[in-house]
């Protein structure tokens, strides 16, 4: 997998997003496989390559698929099903997740949140419940982090062209403008009427930093609904394990280097089933004038936030508040962030800072692989 992974890199001559998760195993046939995983910018050049992989899975597996990817939610997308792999199951759980993605994303003119954006400052509008449902869990999340993670960072996400193939440094007037249009306050939700209205003219919401967790939770409960019992839900580095391993120990889920080539890992997360997520600076962004431009931004500055971490991992049951999380975590910094975990129950951290160092809350079970790296909790 890691070698066609990176035929994929040369052949198409693109610049794929890191991959963030490595997972191993080595109890049957599907679980050694090795998930490399990667976020693409382009679906079209990723379509001939995921066929390419498709074909070359099935192949080797006759009817049963051992592992499906497919382009989805501006990523690649892989579901691994341990045992029971029918296509049937995989048609079931890749038609969540592109139900998913047709009302949550901009990317698709006719989604439901884009009529929310097009409406600003002009009338509420009645939202799917699962729209309605992950908007709440946003506000949820911004409130929380007091604004660090914002889901109507829209504006600014645009400004920067940071999610689009031709991202720019904005002037320091533009900045100014966009900043009073990024504020969740503004964001009016009626429980009732499953209505969202966006108070100001030219806000947006952008659910980037959370849809994908919400996915890969639905895609995990569609699996279960078949009778899954064992399996892997990747979303572009959003993962979702299902199960225990045959031989009872606990996954181990690599955590990508943020200074290293695709796939490389500083070291390994041992945990039973759960959601396992990271932001980070090496994600998505660009460079000008030997200065990177990540795209988590600050919503107080307006730039890209500008703190001593390279990434952020949340490990926790639910994925779409380990996705909310490692946003807000990563965004508010180390000090903060860990006093915003402290908190919480039930959820576990490993940072990275690009210093090199490494700390992780007290009941992570981390390993560290790469001994460039250390660990250095206080
Ligand atoms: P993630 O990779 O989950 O950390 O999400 C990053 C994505 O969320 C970006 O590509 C933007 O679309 C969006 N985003 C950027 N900054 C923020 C922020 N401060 N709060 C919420 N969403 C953000
Ligand atoms: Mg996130």
């Amino acid at each position: 997998m890691a070698a066609i992974s990176r035929n994929y890199q040369s052949a198409l001559g693109y610049k794929f997003n890191f991959i963030r998760f490595l997972i191993t195993s080595r109890t049957n046939k599907h679980e050694r496989l090795t998930h490399y995983l990667s976020n693409v910018r382009t679906g079209s050049c990723w379509f001939a390559a995921n066929v390419f992989l498709y074909i070359l899975i099935l192949t080797s597996c006759g009817n049963v698929e051992s592992s499906r990817s497919e382009f989805a939610l501006g990523t690649v997308c892989t579901i691994t099903l341990f045992e029971h792999g029918k296509s049937r199951v995989y048609d079931d759980i890749f038609n969540r997740i592109r139900e998913i993605e047709n009302i949550m994303s901009v990317n698709i003119p006719a989604s439901d949140i884009n009529s929310v954006n097009a409406s600003a400052g002009t009338a509420p509008v009645r939202v799917h419940d699962d729209l309605f449902n992950v908007i709440e869990s946003a506000y949820y999340y911004a409130d929380l982090s007091r604004g660090a993670f914002d889901p109507s960072v829209g504006p600014l996400v645009s400004l920067w062209g940071i999610n689009s193939a031709n991202p720019r440094i904005p002037s320091r007037a533009e900045i100014r403008e966009t900043l009073p249009l990024i504020n969740w306050r503004n964001i009016e939700l009626d429980t009732e009427t499953k209505s969202v209205f966006l108070k100001q003219r030219g806000m947006s919401l952008d659910l980037g930093a959370i849809a994908k967790g919400y996915a890969a939770d639905e895609a995990a409960a569609a699996a279960r609904r078949a009778g899954i019992k064992r399996a892997m839900i990747d979303l572009g580095g959003n993962i979702v394990i299902i199960g225990r391993r045959k031989d009872k120990n606990p996954w181990r889920v690599g955590i990508q280097n943020p200074d290293g080539n695709r796939g490389s890992v500083v070291g390994l997360v041992r945990t039973p089933e759960a959601s396992v997520v990271t932001s980070g600076i090496y994600e998505r962004f660009f460079e000008q004038d030997g200065t990177r431009y990540h795209h988590i931004f600050s919503p107080s500055s307006g730039y890209p936030a500008d703190n001593e971490l390279a990434s952020v991992t949340i490990i926790t049951q639910n994925s779409m508040i380990a996705d909310a999380l490692s946003t807000a975590v990563f965004a508010l910094g180390y000090e903060q962030g860990s006093l915003l975990l402290e908190r919480l129950r039930g959820v576990q951290a490993v940072f990275v800072f690009k210093d090199r160092s490494i700390r992780t809350t007290k009941d992570a079970n981390f390993i560290l692989t790469d001994r460039s790296y250390t660990v250095s909790n206080p």
